[in-house]
């Protein structure tokens, strides 16, 4: 079971996440924008907290919804979108640089509510929440 499902179109520019909540399907279509800094710098997932050491984290944007394009928001996240497999180890590359004793039940808790609130943020959810 995974908390979210996430994929990047072939072309590289696009994401979509899905995830059930309250039973139901709710996705999303995002912007990525891989960053091309050449500087090794230390990255966060900010929906599954893994920790890279130079590149690893993409941003990733959508509009807000009923917003017209004029509202937009974005997250630095895995960049492909694989923090489902991250927090369970199940990619070998590459660990996470600052391990944590949290157990992956919680870790699945904190990533299904760190993509709900972006969900909310975006106001992709209607009268799911
Ligand atoms: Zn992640």
């Amino acid at each position: 079971m995974l908390d979210y499902l996430g994929w990047v179109h072939p072309a590289g520019h696009m994401g979509y996440v899905v995830m059930p909540i309250h039973g139901r399907l709710q996705g999303m279509t995002l912007r990525r924008h891989l960053s091309h800094g050449s500087k090794p710098r230390v990255h966060m997932c900010s929906w599954c907290n893994h920790v890279y050491r130079g590149k690893g984290t993409a941003m990733f944007s959508t509009d807000v919804s009923g917003s017209a394009g004029r509202r937009s928001i974005g997250n630095y996240v895995c960049r492909n979108l694989d923090c489902s497999l991250r927090i369970r180890n199940l990619t070998s590359d590459p660990p996470t640089y600052m391990p944590e004793t949290l157990d992956v039940r919680r870790k699945a808790q904190r990533l299904e509510n760190a993509v709900l609130q972006f969900m909310a943020r975006a106001q992709v959810l209607g009268d799911a929440t």
